[in-house]
């Protein structure tokens, strides 16, 4: 596929005035932090800092899963709670499309996002509340760090090997190594360039597809025992007791549910998380007419067409009614 996207330079040259107004910046992922979450704070952590401006990474809810450690500089990111937030005046978010995205961070005082630190905004999600002083959203682009690959060019920052791999790691991430439905031509030169500028997809393709520890092969296993089906749609529970008795991090169920939405005869995937109110849901598809992005937004989530979440709050009746209808909104249309 090709992409028609271009990148507003105004914006970006903007989201540089802005940020160097600032004294102290501060980085947040979203929670359950992804490759390309990461990827795009560290290399705008490295690029503003080449630009003289102090700038704090931190992991806004959650843990720095242990396949993400190989990305450079992530030794270095601060754990909200673990370590607390320092004074900053400005907030840089990439790949956030609202602020209730920041977890923890967000929810402990949501005054952290009510405007008054200004924001610049970077994102790829359709679905954007575009609540920033600057927003550059770009809903076809397949990862934030494909966005952001532009945005340094504009700002003039000098492509070091750390930054091109942080950002090839965030397109990988987001695109399951070039091969989702989103990669386009454009995402695929974007790809090349970083790797000309010294980015390495090999450790990249290790970390975030095949190296596994031990407990996500247990955490797999009883994933795959608890499948069921609720009409097209195929989908496995988690619960926190599952994840300690493998010892294994929630972010070891990533790709679970893209495993489970390649299965024939299936139309979309979810996997329910477990938690204290309810449950965390993602979801993915295959067919192009199942838009899960448009499905999770019923219950107020979001995402994009083939990969989408939403939190269900409530008990068993609430999940039942959640898969039934998602069941109905992906039956395949018969003609009459
Ligand atoms: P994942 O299933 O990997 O957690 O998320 C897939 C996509 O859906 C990501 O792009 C993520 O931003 C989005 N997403 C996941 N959960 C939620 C949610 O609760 N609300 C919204 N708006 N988007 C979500
Ligand atoms: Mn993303």
């Amino acid at each position: 596929m090709t992409s028609g996207w271009r990148l507003d330079a105004q914006a970006a040259h903007d989201a540089l005035n802005q940020l160097k107004a600032a004294t102290r910046i501060l980085m947040p992922t979203h929670q359950n932090v992804d490759a390309d979450s990461l990827s795009s704070v560290l290399a705008l952590t490295i690029a503003l800092r080449q630009h003289g401006l102090e700038v704090v990474p931190i992991i806004s809810d959650g843990s720095l899963p242990h396949a993400l450690e190989f990305l450079p500089g992530a030794s270095e990111v601060l754990l909200y709670t673990r370590d607390e937030a320092p004074e900053y005046d400005m907030l840089c978010l990439a790949d956030c499309s609202d602020r209730t995205r920041l977890g923890k961070f967000y929810k402990d005082d949501p005054s952290r996002l009510d405007g008054r630190v200004p924001i610049v905004n970077i994102d790829h999600h359709i679905t954007n509340g575009r609540f920033g002083v600057v927003n550059i959203v770009e809903p076809s682009a397949a990862s934030a760090t494909e966005i952001i690959a532009d945005v340094l060019a504009v700002w003039g920052t000098v492509l070091t090997r750390e930054i091109a791999q942080c950002l090839l790691a965030g397109i990988y991430g987001d695109t399951l190594g070039l091969r989702t439905e989103s990669t386009t031509s454009r995402t695929m030169r974007t790809a090349a360039d970083l790797v000309d500028a010294g980015a390495n997809p090999v450790p990249i393709v290790d970390a975030l597809f095949r190296l596994k520890p031990k407990s996500s092969v247990c955490l797999w296993r009883k994933a795959l025992e608890g499948v069921q089906w609720t009409g097209e749609l195929i989908w496995t529970e988690l619960t926190e007791e599952t994840f300690a008795e493998c010892g294994a991090q929630p972010s070891e169920a990533e790709g679970m549910v893209n495993f489970l939405a390649g299965t024939e005869g299936s139309r979309a995937a979810a996997i329910l998380f477990a938690n204290d109110h309810g449950w965390r849901i993602s979801m993915r598809s295959l067919p192009v007419d199942v838009d899960v992005a448009a499905i999770t937004a019923e219950f107020g989530g979001g995402g994009h067409p083939r990969a989408a979440g939403v939190q269900i709050e409530g008990g068993e009746a609430e999940k039942q009614h959640f898969l039934s209808r998602v069941a109905e909104l992906i039956a395949e249309p018969r003609v009459k």
